[in-house]
């Protein structure tokens, strides 16, 4: 018909935006073409349950399991292409579908994302830090959106796969690319950071986490550091005046010969500046003066760090070329990731009991955060501030003092109930005494009732914990039952 001539004359104008041409990705990868590859992919995946017809599944090797036990499953879900090892053919015997044959499907993914940082005229932001890292990426995603493409690590891809994956999934024609970058051990980021190659790097604060594999917080902050050590030529990095090792980081920048080192925070030195900070209800009302530039903000996430968070993104996204008005504007209507401080406001016919739900992450400086939330959260009359704290894990040596070192922030915050759960808890339990009410409890399971009989409308409770702990259940089992 006419109408199907006019759609195929539009097809032949409008040629197919793939990812990634496998003639590309045959070059990029240095792989070997096997069967009669497709045209193009539309995505890159290496998990067989979520891919999507049309991808390329790369079959990575992590500690637990090995993609090419899954490359069949890949295909019968629609995979259009597999990059697989030449080791492990003999093993995929039965799979047929087009495959792209390398030596390491790791390393394969890598030099694709080289060739993704190499083809784009993307501004590149990498973000760093012991906490806030997908906060401040996920706000830099929300914000630069309103300007051009953005695009982002999903969840906290940030280690040895999720940065080349990350990198790799970027469209040509990425206007923001924004890359959140983590580490266990000193040395990971580095080649991550020589990977992504940012223009602006951002190490959002320093603090005690994942402490086990490091003698004292110096240590973390040069390994931070290394993320100075892939910034491109006239770039510039964000530190956090306000965090520990902030003239660390600062000479770590110089030395990497950074033309723009730049400081944020509340401190009168810095020229990303946070002039002025209230609590709302569900926010935060600010004034920032980003390089000159004075704006009021509002932001629609609770929390001083939160502002922090912002704070650095405003900076980052004005460096990056984004309208400062239009991003500032676009912090109003954030919304919380899922255990990170979203609110639960629950109405069982008898006034209303608010849940912040926090339990998704928890280390020193995050309960900090957590608990300067529940001293800054407005009280209905008669109410109470609970704050139910879990273990925080990975801590090492030092985990009991840093447990009990919670002890201050939460007596000065004037916390009316402390409920605990888990063993690492025993030490600040003990710690506080008689200074205010105070409840152990071994296990999540233990916790659960007395938590479910003590809560009453009008009470502010926050549920803080690492993931680990399983805290989240507290949170259904309050949302479910109140
Ligand atoms: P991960 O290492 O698990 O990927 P992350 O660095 O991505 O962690 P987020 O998930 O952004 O961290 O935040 C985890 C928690 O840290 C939040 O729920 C909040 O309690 C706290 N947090 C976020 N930003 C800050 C900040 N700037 N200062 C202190 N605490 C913060
Ligand atoms: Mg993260």
């Amino acid at each position: 018909s006419d109408h199907d001539e006019i759609r195929k004359a539009i097809a032949r104008q409008a040629p197919r935006e793939w990812l990634w041409t496998t003639a590309d990705m045959v070059d990029a990868m240095k792989g070997r073409p096997v069967g009669d590859l497709p045209e193009g992919i539309d995505g890159i995946s290496i998990d067989s349950r979520s891919i999507g017809p049309g991808e390329a599944f790369f079959a990575i090797k992590g500690d637990r399991f090995d993609g090419h036990d899954f490359a069949s499953s890949a295909v019968a879900s629609g995979a259009a292409l597999l990059v697989v090892a030449e080791s492990r053919l003999p093993a995929l015997g039965r799979v047929r579908a087009p495959m792209i044959v390398v030596d390491d499907v790791l390393e394969a993914m890598a030099r694709l994302g080289v060739a993704a940082r190499a083809r784009t005229k993307a501004r590149i932001i990498a973000v760093t830090g012991s906490v806030g890292k997908t906060t401040t990426k996920e706000m830099l995603r929300h914000v630069l959106s309103a300007q051009g493409s953005v695009h982002a690590s999903v969840a906290s891809f940030n280690n040895h796969w999720g940065v080349p994956l990350t990198l790799a999934r970027m469209p040509k024609d990425t206007a923001f690319g924004v890359f959140e970058i983590g580490m266990n051990h000193a040395g990971e980021i580095r080649p991550l950071v020589k990977m992504v190659r940012p223009h602006i790097a951002i190490v959002t604060a320093i603090a005690a986490a994942h402490l086990g594999n490091f003698k004292n917080i110096s240590e973390i902050a040069a390994a931070k550091a290394e993320i100075f050590e892939g910034v491109e030529l006239g770039g510039h990095a964000l530190i956090n005046r306000d965090s520990e090792k902030f003239a660390q980081l600062k000479k770590a920048a110089a030395a990497c010969d950074i033309a723009n080192v730049h400081a944020f925070g509340a401190h009168r030195q810095t020229d990303i500046k946070l002039v002025s900070w209230e609590p709302l209800e569900n926010g935060s009302s600010a004034e920032f003066k980003i390089l000159g530039e004075t704006v009021a903000v509002s932001v629609g996430v609770p929390g001083h760090h939160v502002v922090q968070n912002a704070l650095a993104v405003a900076g980052a996204a004005k460096l990056a070329g984004a309208d400062l008005r239009t991003v500032v504007k676009s912090f109003a209507d954030l919304s919380p990731a899922k255990g990170r401080g979203a609110r639960h406001v629950l109405d069982a016919g008898r006034g209303t009991l608010t849940v912040i739900d926090d339990s998704y992450n928890a280390n020193p400086a995050s309960m900090r955060a957590g608990i300067a939330l529940l001293r800054d959260t407005p009280l209905a009359e008669g109410g109470r501030r609970i704050a139910v704290l879990g273990d925080m894990l990975e801590l090492g040596n030092s985990s009991k003092k840093l447990h009990a070192e919670l002890r201050t922030p939460i007596v000065e915050a004037g916390i009316d109930l402390l409920l605990l759960g888990g063993p690492e808890m025993k030490a600040l339990a003990d710690t506080v005494g008689d200074a205010i009410a105070c409840r152990h409890y071994e296990t999540v399971e233990a916790l659960e009732p007395a938590l479910l009989e003590t809560v009453r409308s009008g009470d502010v409770v926050l549920i803080k914990s690492s993931n680990g702990i399983g805290f989240s259940r507290l949170v259904s089992a309050l949302v479910d039952k109140f």
